[in-house]
């Protein structure tokens, strides 16, 4: 708090979300519906898994433990099949990069020695975006997958559309982790969406598989708010 106010802000909580660029109000506001929205939805899960596991209680780390079978397995090829019909919503110029990324090798997803060992989106001005991630045939890489191209394509369009100096390579970042992750997280909700519809192709997604990325991903999303941290 004091180096807040040295620093001329009324909170340290005002000085945390400065580099985001965001109002104290919005931040509050935000996290206010999405615990509200959330909280049903997490508790049943909570007691779902106490019920599964015979147990009384639960630890943090068991937020993070698979509860339905995960072997769903999709090949990359499918996978690029599905972000494009599944991404549609987001119109044909946000469909187009996507393609783009995949026919033009723009995800480098072979496991190798020294690799960075996360899902990650990093991206230099001038030059198109790369995602880094390693591919085992899983239903859960097309997810993480869906999320990095949200990455790549808003890096994309800011290099397209933002001088250097207002990208976030001249130092003064055009975008912070909210804005950042806006893309990301609606392309894995409008991936669940589109999986949870499809029940024709023999790729439809468990119902409890759905819930369980869904709410995973909303309680990662708050402890990385919470931490600040900027992992994928
Ligand atoms: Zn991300």
């Amino acid at each position: 708090m004091s180096l807040a106010r040295l620093r001329g802000f009324g909170s340290a909580m005002e000085m945390l979300l400065y580099p985001e660029r965001m109002d104290v109000a919005l931040y509050r506001r935000a996290m206010d519906t999405l615990l509200e929205e959330a909280k049903p939805v997490a508790r049943q899960l909570l007691r779902l898994r106490k019920r599964l596991w015979g147990v009384d209680q639960l630890y943090p780390y068991d937020l993070w433990a698979p509860l339905v079978d995960q072997s769903e397995q999709i090949s990359f090829a499918e996978a690029g099949d599905l972000l494009r019909s599944a991404l549609a919503p987001q119109g044909q110029e946000y469909v187009q990069v996507i393609d783009t990324a995949l026919r033009e090798r723009w995800v480098d997803r072979a496991d190798n020695q020294g690799k960075f060992p996360l899902p990650i989106c990093p991206f230099q001005y001038g030059v198109h975006p790369f995602v880094l991630t390693n591919w085992n045939d899983k239903l859960s890489d097309a997810m993480i997958l869906s999320h990095e191209l949200g990455h790549a394509v808003h890096s994309l369009l800011i290099h397209q559309n933002q001088s250097i100096g207002d990208s976030e390579f001249g130092g003064n970042s055009a975008f912070g982790y909210l804005a950042a992750e806006t893309a990301s997280t609606a392309n894995e909700w409008l991936c669940c969406q589109y999986l949870s519809a499809s029940t024709d192709q023999g790729k439809a997604l468990p119902r409890p598989a759905i819930c369980w990325r869904l709410v995973s991903r909303l309680c990662s999303r708050r402890c990385s708010c919470m931490e600040g941290s900027t992992n994928g």
